[in-house]
């Protein structure tokens, strides 16, 4: 269904008005043939409305992702400190050895 955001030809004010759609300040209906003759005579803007307003939309924020278990990150952590313990133990146990 085409929208366009026109000019209202009776009140003036912005609007965005289709077949469907009448003008939100003044309700002037505008019939099919209308909102083609003012888009034929660029006139109007179209808009897609239902695009606007989807998760398409430009002003759509990205679907949250769902996050990794906070003590993940904490197995991480502990396995990197064992891992440099575990090396400092055997620097010196070398260098005791020796
Ligand atoms: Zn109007």
């Amino acid at each position: 269904m085409k929208q366009l955001r026109i000019q209202c030809v009776d009140c003036g004010k912005p609007v965005i008005v289709s077949a469907f759609r009448p003008c939100f300040y003044c309700g002037r209906n505008y019939s099919q043939q209308e909102v083609d003759s003012l888009f034929a005579q660029n006139k109007g803007e179209v808009v897609d409305v239902e695009e606007l307003l989807s998760a398409r939309g430009p002003l759509a924020v990205e679907p949250v992702q769902p996050r990794s278990p906070p003590w993940r990150n904490f197995i991480y952590v502990a396995a990197a400190l064992f891992f440099l313990i575990f090396c400092a133990v055997c620097i010196l146990l070398i260098l005791k050895l020796k």
